[in-house]
């Protein structure tokens, strides 16, 4: 039997779709690239907007067609509304909750002519997953989230905060060490909050990391240790100074901040203000300088004044990001803020993008400026068609390219000099090996 995944969304629903090849591989069933040609069709799906969710009736309106003209089974996962996954049942033959990945071996023997296997598990943390990439690797540590930010609905379609067992993430991170893994992961909703719902029972975030760490430092070739995302009123001082102390934790980090104005803060939930976020980056700035910082921002938020933009773009020119990933506010289906009128025109939230990404621009290119003839570390991850450049990323995660004639560089540590810039990516010439 061949089965095909389509998976939308996030990180997390990607790391989700390997874990459920595995258990489809664990059934003898071969993957296919081609839609077309399969037998089994699995979607992991994503609610962030309502253009995703029109993609699964898309594609379930496609499939259902196939359905008439062979045997073929579907299935639907991932990220789902509870009013969703009520019409969704009618449509496909199996729907399940992502943390039951383990039992579709029996969901779907109940469903066709297939060898049911029993696995160890009904978990889906505890299933291998099949990692699509050979070195760089996410490790999910949490699912689900508490924090309820009134444009999302992440709460509703995952659930609360639920840690894995400390022990069950150092055996997958112990694994991919041994496996020569150079990039590793930490994924959660929250992921700075880890154990904070089993406290007493679990280790916290900060140690977990420095345990992680402590195993990586010891390898010959230790890998970059990430983690995404984390929330800024979880960021303490105990994971800043893990972060410093240890060789293999990245010197990247991506928080969050939304918007630069308190008032729209408070009206998205977050919990925390602005001058909370300026705290947190003056102590990560003073432990670990080299540090890169990125960024999520929101604008065109319901009731964004002029004003309170310009709070942001202030805030911006002061934070001085090296990569903001900038979204124009459309309403989430199923979260708090959809109650309330999308008032900000398209113009408005348009032009609001460009200045904020004129600034980011001009933030980012500045700091690249000043690795100009320095060396760098490079992760390498891609090559060009012709074969004769490279690319790759730094343990910043700022883009670079370099030529190079050699056969085996993907995957590996290289040394490379930054030479000039390529927009906010470096131009760099390989040192080593
Ligand atoms: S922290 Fe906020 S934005 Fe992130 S998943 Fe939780 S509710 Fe959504």
């Amino acid at each position: 039997m061949k089965y095909h995944i389509v998976v939308l969304g996030c990180q997390m629903n990607l790391s989700d779709g390997e874990r459920l090849k595995s258990v489809l591989n664990h059934m003898g069933m071969t993957e296919t690239e081609r839609e077309e040609e399969a037998d089994l069709l699995g979607m992991v799906a994503c609610s962030v907007r309502q253009k995703a969710i029109d993609k699964v009736h898309t594609r379930i309106h496609l499939w259902k067609q196939w359905k008439g003209e062979k045997p073929l089974m579907t299935f639907l996962t991932g990220c789902i509304l509870p009013k969703d996954r009520k019409r969704f049942i009618k449509d496909f033959d199996i729907v399940f909750d992502i943390k039951d990945a383990g039992t579709l071996p029996e969901l779907i023997s109940g469903h066709g002519e297939v060898t049911p296997l029993t696995l160890n598990t009904r978990e889906l943390w505890e299933v291998d997953p099949a990692y699509v990439s050979p070195f760089e690797a996410s490790l999910p540590i949490q699912n689900g989230c508490n924090n309820f930010c009134t444009y999302c609905a992440v709460p509703y379609t995952r659930g609360r905060e639920e840690s894995r067992p400390s022990a069950d993430i150092e055996r997958e991170f112990g694994a991919l060490l041994d496996r020569g893994y150079k990039s590793i992961t930490l994924l959660g909703q929250n992921v700075n909050s880890y154990g904070s719902e089993k406290k007493g029972l679990e280790i916290g975030f900060p140690e977990l990391m420095d345990r992680l760490a402590t195993e990586a430092d010891a390898r010959e070739e230790p890998p970059w240790i990430y983690f995404t995302a984390p929330h800024p009123k979880d960021m303490s001082d105990g994971l800043i100074q893990v972060m410093a102390r240890h060789w293999s934790t990245a010197k990247q980090v991506h928080l969050p901040i939304q918007s630069g104005d308190d008032e729209i803060l408070r009206r998205m939930n977050r919990r925390y203000k602005v001058d909370h976020y300026r705290g947190i980056l003056e102590k990560i700035r003073t432990a670990m300088p080299e540090a890169t910082l990125f960024t999520d921002i929101i604008v065109g938020f319901p009731g964004e004044t002029e004003e309170q933009f310009e709070n942001t773009a202030r805030m911006m020119e002061e934070f001085r990001f090296n990569m903001a990933f900038i979204a124009m506010y459309s309403p989430r289906p199923g979260a708090k803020s959809t109650d309330w009128e999308d008032d900000i025109p398209q113009e408005v939230k348009k032009d609001r993008f460009h200045r904020l990404s004129e600034i980011m621009q001009n933030t980012a290119v500045a700091w690249n400026e000043t690795l100009v003839g320095k060396e760098v570390t490079v992760l390498v991850n891609g090559r060009s068609r012709k074969g004769d450049q490279y690319s790759g990323r730094t343990e910043g995660m700022i883009n670079i390219q370099f030529r190079s004639t050699r056969e085996d560089l993907i995957g590996r540590f290289v040394r490379a000099k930054v030479v000039g810039l390529h927009g906010i990516s470096l131009a760099g010439e390989l040192t080593a090996p």
